[in-house]
């Protein structure tokens, strides 16, 4: 079934991972600006980063006919170092144009911390002031419930902010309402054992409904499957879920919330009319 992987750190990926992708259904990725396992230690590096997914990885993917997208920011770990995100910040204005970007992300929180916030805050003015989609990462395990609460109540707090263009990713069980209540999109992170199963996350269709929620591999350089989604829709089928509602779930949602940028083309996927059609 044709796809779309809304959460892919393809840079950490082999050329094999996007055959794979390929050969799977997989039509168009984007990959968030992510932390690089270690702390950059000056805003040079972050350019050369933006330069790498904005430039070498569309080329990449194209190779298999897969659409290769990204999103910018300094990420949530890193954020935590305000002189560096300063410096960061000035530099992101420079890569909006590009063909491939359709926004800020992944920003959010890490610990859950004053400077995480303040630089949280700072990403999300650079988004509004350039009319950019804005991807946000939740934090992992224990600070997830917390960090969820403090992003959605910040982003509701803040008049400016339309609600759908605002995907908050790494929704789980308990934070799912949290973010769909406030009327923001949301995405279930697959993994092979640990967080998410494809099973967990069928579980939470079943109980939430379809709208508004993406799934995606978030596929890094940690243990992760790069076709998570074949597996998704896999298990969907096996539950005896409908192929309309799978197409709803891999394709047809992520085209409906990646669409509102005017640079994401999927030729006639771009229109989810069409979508539901095919
Ligand atoms: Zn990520």
């Amino acid at each position: 079934m044709e796809y779309i992987d809304l959460h892919a750190h393809m840079i950490s990926r082999t050329t094999d991972d996007y055959q794979k992708m390929a050969l799977t259904g997989c039509l168009a990725v984007t990959e968030p600006a992510f932390w690089a396992g270690y702390d950059r230690r000056s805003a040079d590096v972050f350019a050369d980063y933006f330069d790498h997914i904005t430039d070498f990885e569309p080329k990449r993917a194209a190779e298999y006919g897969i659409q290769h997208y990204a999103w910018l920011c300094l990420n949530p770990k890193e954020g935590e170092d305000r002189e560096l995100t300063k410096q960061v910040l000035q530099i992101i204005p420079g890569f909006l144009d590009r063909p491939n970007v359709l926004g800020i992300g992944e920003i959010g929180l890490n610990r859950v911390t004053r400077n995480e916030l303040a630089t949280f805050r700072d990403h999300v003015e650079l988004a509004l002031e350039h009319n950019q989609l804005i991807h946000i990462h939740t934090p992992h395990l224990e600070d997830k419930y917390k960090g969820t609460k403090v992003i959605v109540e910040t982003l509701a707090a803040d008049g400016r902010i339309d609600p759908s263009r605002v995907m908050v990713d790494h929704a789980e069980e308990h934070t799912m309402p949290i973010i769909l209540d406030a009327g923001f999109w949301t995405g279930v992170t697959l993994y092979p054992v640990t967080k998410t199963t494809p099973g967990r996350a069928v579980d939470m269709f079943e109980r939430y409904g379809t709208d508004r929620i993406c799934v995606a591999s978030a596929c890094d350089w940690g243990p992760s499957e790069p076709v998570a989604i074949p597996h998704f829709v896999l298990e969907m089928r096996r539950r005896g879920h409908d192929e309309e509602e799978i197409r709803r779930i891999v394709l047809q949602n992520p085209a409906t919330f990646l669409g509102q940028s005017p640079k994401f083309r999927l030729g006639h996927l771009a229109r989810p009319a069409a979508v539901a059609a095919d």
